[in-house]
Formats: C-alpha cells, sequence, structure tokens
C-alpha cells in the first residue's frame, strides 16, 4: 500500500542531527500523550503507531544509518518490518522502556488487548480481476471454554494475590535529601493481574485461553494488488481476561500468470502472428482477463505494433472502471523451408518493389498513441 509515509525526525518532532538522548526524550514526551490508553484523541493509536516506527527506527543505528541515507526506502531494502501493531506488544515494549508503572500498566496488563495474527493466501491473477472468496483456515487463541477465561479450575476461583493485596502493583519508597521518591512497579507475584491461580485449570493450565483451529471466509475484492493485506477486526487471538481479540491480517499474494503482465491496473500481453497473418491479415484469438477474445488484424500488420482493449484491464481497486489491455504483436518468421517454400518465397521477393514495404504515414503516431 503506497501511502506516503511521513519523515520520522518530524513524527518525532526533533532535528536530524539530533542525539540519541534527545531522541529518547521526544519519543518519551510523544509516547505519554499518544498512548491508547491514555489519550481520547480519535488519532491517537494511528500516530502513537507512527511514533513507534519512528523511534524504532531512529533509535538503532544501523537502521537509523540506512533510513539517513536512503530514506523510507532503504528501510525496505534492508529488510527492516515495522512492529506490527499489536497493544500487547507495545504495552511490552513501555514496560521495558519506562519501568511498569508508567501508564498504570500494572493491573491492566493481564487484560491486554488480544495479538494480531498474519495468514497468507494466494489466488490467480483472474480472480483478483475479478474479486473472490476464499476461506483460510488459522490457529488462533481463544478463551478456554472450560474456565471462561478465568485460568482457574471449575469450581475454584483465582485468588486475591497476597503480595500486592489484589491491586497488581508495588510501591517503593525511598527517602533521600531531596524527600520521598515512590516508585511503582507491577507485582511480580501476579504480574500485574491482582489476582493468582491456585488451582489452575486443566484444558488452558491457568493461561485462560486455548488454541483452536479456526476458518474464516475472507472477501478478496476485485482489484487487489499482489501483497496487499486485508484486515479482519476482532477475529484475532483472544484477548487476557476477557479483552478485545486481536485482528487478523490476510496477507494476499497473487501467483504470476504467464499470460500477462500486470501494470497497475494495465494489463500487458503479445500475441503472436506468423509471417503470412500478418502480411494477408488474419482473426486471432487472444487471451484477456475475461476469457479468449477475437482480435482481427489488417493486411500489413508489423511486429512491434500494440493492440489497446480499452477496459479490459484490471478492475480499479474501491473506484470505477477498469485499467486497459496492451497486446504487443509478434510475428514468426519461418525457421525451416523446403525447397517449394523457397522457390515461391524468392518469386515472391523478386516481385517486390519500395511500394510493397511503404510505412503508411501515421504508423509511427499509431505506436505511441499506444503508450500514451
Ligand atoms: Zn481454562
Ligand atoms: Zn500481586
Amino acid at each position: 500500500m503506497a501511502t506516503t509515509q511521513r519523515d520520522y525526525y518530524e513524527v518525532l518532532g526533533v532535528a536530524r542531527g539530533a542525539d540519541e538522548g534527545e531522541i529518547k526524550r521526544a519519543f518519551r514526551g510523544l509516547a505519554r500523550e499518544l498512548h491508547p490508553d491514555v489519550s481520547e484523541a480519535p488519532d491517537a493509536q494511528e500516530r502513537f503507531r507512527e511514533v513507534v516506527e519512528a523511534y524504532e527506527v531512529l533509535s538503532k543505528s544501523e537502521t537509523r544509518e540506512l533510513y539517513d541515507r536512503f530514506g523510507h526506502a532503504g528501510l525496505r531494502g534492508g529488510g527492516f518490518t515495522p512492529t506490527q501493531f499489536d497493544l500487547g506488544s507495545l504495552t511490552d515494549l513501555f514496560a521495558a522502556f519506562f519501568g511498569d508503572d508508567l501508564f498504570g500498566v500494572g493491573g491492566r496488563a493481564a487484560r491486554s488487548r488480544g495479538a494480531d495474527l498474519a495468514v497468507q493466501v494466494e489466488i490467480e491473477l483472474v480472480e483478483a480481476a475479478s474479486g473472490t472468496k476464499r476461506e483460510v483456515p488459522f490457529p488462533v487463541a481463544v478463551t478456554c471454554s472450560t474456565c471462561s477465561g478465568s485460568g482457574a479450575a471449575p469450581g475454584t476461583a483465582p485468588v486475591t494475590c497476597g503480595t500486592c493485596g489484589g491491586s497488581g502493583r508495588l510501591q517503593h519508597v525511598s527517602r533521600s535529601a531531596f524527600g520521598e521518591f515512590v516508585r511503582t512497579q507491577a507485582c511480580p507475584a501476579c504480574r500485574g493481574a491482582g489476582q493468582q491461580i491456585e488451582d489452575p485449570c486443566p484444558d488452558c493450565h491457568g493461561d485462560g485461553r486455548t488454541v483452536e483451529e479456526r476458518t474464516l471466509e475472507v472477501e478478496i475484492p476485485p482489484g487487489i494488488h499482489d501483497g496487499q493485506q486485508i484486515r479482519i477486526s476482532g477475529e484475532g487471538h483472544a484477548g487476557g481476561g476477557g479483552a478485545r481479540a486481536g485482528d487478523v491480517y490476510v496477507q494476499v499474494h497473487i501467483k504470476p500468470d504467464p499470460r500477462f503482465v500486470r501494470e497497475g491496473d494495465d494489463i500487458f500481453s503479445t500475441v503472436d502472428l506468423t509471417m503470412t497473418e500478418a502480411a494477408l491479415g488474419a482473426v486471432v484469438s487472444v487471451p484477456t482477463l475475461d476469457g479468449e477474445h477475437e482480435l482481427e488484424f489488417p493486411e500489413g500488420t508489423q511486429p512491434g505494433e500494440i493492440r489497446v482493449l480499452r477496459g479490459r484491464g484490471m478492475p480499479v481497486l474501491q473506484g470505477f472502471g477498469r485499467g486497459d489491455q496492451r497486446v504487443l504483436v509478434n510475428v514468426a518468421v519461418p525457421r525451416r523451408l523446403n525447397d517449394e517454400q523457397r522457390r515461391l518465397l524468392q518469386e515472391f521477393a523478386g516481385s517486390t518493389d519500395d511500394e510493397t514495404y511503404r510505412v503508411d504515414e501515421g504508423f509511427f503516431d499509431k505506436l505511441k498513441s499506444a503508450f500514451r
């Protein structure tokens, strides 16, 4: 998906020459402001993702150097893929970065949104043209039906954590000449959940989730491009403690079709005419995305001519109309002649003059208009 990406320095609001400390500070500031658990702004999640991606790149010297030299393109070439947006893993990232307490993550950690997952489907080019449906199977974590997600064996219930008294957090107070410092962190005994399971559910071993094979019917819209993803919201892994499930990203691959080359919404193909068909004119069937199509070639058709079939290309994704198909003419010259054929061709050659091969005026204009 070719969306224009903002400059990472601009995203973080730092100068290109900013040092590590400045980048870190800028990131911390923006992250506090935009964290989806904190911010009410409707675009906070999107901006937050942008900020995390920018920080991921600029905080590592290898990726930063690539980005400085080649921009976003350099990162794609270098195999950098931004972290799939997933609040679960972001929460971890934050815990690592700020300590567990920054956003009151403690007590929330066990209820984080489920992880996203990615599945791949492969379709034919003609299916990409018409749009299609696919049954896509994938394994997914679901809420355990035995314990309804609590993680506790049936008939038992999780008990309040004795270490933190159920708050999920622990406070460390230290005194100094400047006053009292209070540091909060997630309770290590219950990992921030505030509850502990004494008798774990036999089916999920206390996790509250089990893995299930699920099949989704995925609607693939006409005009989709190779590598594009379709997001199916809320069908990913179940969240902990009944939190919302993650999303499924269906990545669509289009098998190359030996008959066609796709360029954007246009389709290119070739047609082979024999020397005599080209010279005498012929009706030849050519493949299109909609099936075979009869094309009439007039007398004197030249190799390299391009026939434009308007509206026979790919449909415009989420738009109107279709691209064009351009058919390039190849002319096959005989490779082996018997004596009789050679004699006939020599006789033909003897009867030709300049007029036989004279170029029609406008031929080059016609050729150019095909590339318009
Ligand atoms: Zn269970
Ligand atoms: Zn605890």
